[in-house]
């Protein structure tokens, strides 16, 4: 079971043609990125511009689908300078 805080968007997760409530690995997968990605607010992180670091804004689940649960370079290197690694 996957339990999601109040403020996460979850409808997101599934409002869109290219996957069913049932496609359970794509869910977790997005759900995976952002968590990465609100996770990255916690440090400080503001929206990147690279449409595919985590730390990219995403206001539909196919923007989610173009990221991955990492960061680009400038991202990582804030990571790195706040003292974490990119395992988060
Ligand atoms: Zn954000
Ligand atoms: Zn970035």
């Amino acid at each position: 079971m996957v339990v999601l805080p109040w403020w996460f968007p979850a409808t997101a997760l599934t409002r869109d043609s290219t996957a069913c409530p049932e496609d359970r690995g794509l869910l977790l997968l997005r759900a995976q990125v952002e968590s990465v990605h609100e996770l990255g607010h916690t440090i400080g992180l503001i929206h990147c511009p690279e449409y595919t670091c985590a730390m990219h804004a995403s206001r539909a689940a196919e923007e989610i689908d173009l990221k991955g649960p990492g960061f680009c370079g400038e991202c990582d290197k804030a990571v790195r300078a706040a003292g974490l690694g990119t395992r988060l």
